[in-house]
């Protein structure tokens, strides 16, 4: 197998007191869209930010396509694109004033960066825009100018912090389509943070992180086949109760989530009628559905994976 595009080993971080990371290992391999998916506080932006060599590797290894961080961080960051939560375009300069801004910290000028501003602008289909400030473009232009600019020195490996964060839903089906064209056109392999689980969906391999813990590791539909089976949720007045006569009758693991009592099953339209027979008085909805990367994640944690959001 090709050596990884980044290898992560054992990583562990701390701000002061407050524990980021508790030794988290994963690998990336090349030409993947690698999701790390997890709730606000998992601890995906200080992964990204160890990777982006912006905040210091202090235990753990990390190595980006066979370059071993603590041996050559500069070698790294050349191949490394970076893109990050907060915008760091100059909103009072032009879309191309920004990229030959930035060119020139990486040591472009003249033709060869001319050039390579034109390619991205058509790449990206922002030409039009090109002598547009940046304050004048919308959300969705703004991230890609953001992306075509750390695409300036041809790095094999793009990094993107929660890139859908703040676009409208038409904006994040361009960025997807955008980075599924990097990924098949020029063959780059692209590592993103997400706590949007539709959005890890359409990753290659995710791994999700809680509490600074890497919790699951694969593609998608492996981690919910291996949930296997069906996902039975209960509707009911006292879910605690009902959890507990469930598991005490048919000898299965009923938990309680929110107002839920939820009950992981292999041919769930099977056990319901069973169910409803036995517990008719109490019960007030019952939903089946197949595991999704939502199941995986109250599976691996019990919990649910973002509170806010309805079931
Ligand atoms: P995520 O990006 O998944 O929301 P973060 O990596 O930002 O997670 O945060 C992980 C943990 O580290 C959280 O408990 C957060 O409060 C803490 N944390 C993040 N950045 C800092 C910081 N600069 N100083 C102190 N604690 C921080
Ligand atoms: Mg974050």
């Amino acid at each position: 197998m090709n050596t990884p595009a980044v290898k992560v080993e054992r990583l562990e971080h701390s701000y002061s007191e407050r524990i980021a990371l508790r030794g988290i290992s994963f690998t990336v391999f090349e030409n993947e869209i690698f999701g790390l998916l997890g709730p606000n506080g998992g601890g995906k932006s200080t992964t990204f930010n160890i990777l982006s060599t912006h905040l210091p590797l202090v235990k753990g290894e990390i190595s980006v396509f066979g370059n071993p961080r603590r041996a050559n961080a500069d070698a790294i960051r050349k191949l490394l694109g970076v893109v990050f939560q907060s915008p760091s375009l100059d909103k009072k300069l032009t879309v191309t004033e920004n990229l030959r801004h930035h060119g020139h910290l990486y040591g472009f000028a003249g033709t060869i960066l001319e050039k390579r501003i034109t390619e991205l602008l058509e790449r990206f289909e922002i030409a039009e825009r090109k002598n547009d400030f940046v304050e004048t473009l919308s959300g969705g232009l703004q991230r890609r100018v953001e992306i075509a600019k750390s695409l300036l020195h041809k790095p094999k490996l793009l990094l993107l912090d929660e890139p859908s964060t703040g676009l409208d839903p038409g904006a994040r089906i361009l960025l997807w389509k955008l980075l599924n064209e990097l990924r098949t056109d020029e063959h780059i392999t692209i590592l993103l943070t997400t706590h949007l689980l539709e959005e890890a969906e359409k990753c290659t391999r995710i791994a999700i992180l809680d509490e600074g813990t890497l919790v699951a590791c694969d593609s998608p539909s492996n981690l919910k086949q291996e949930i296997g089976g069906d996902v039975i949720k209960i509707g009911t007045q006292n879910n605690g109760h009902l959890a507990a006569k469930i598991t005490e009758r048919f000898g299965m693991s009923a938990t309680t989530i929110d107002s839920l009592v939820r009950i992981e099953c292999e041919n769930g339209h099977e056990f319901i009628p069973t169910l409803v027979a036995a517990f008719s008085d109490e019960i007030t909805s019952i939903t089946l559905s197949k595991p999704s990367l939502e199941d995986v994640f109250i599976h691996k944690t019990g919990r649910r994976f973002n509170n806010e959001k309805m079931i």
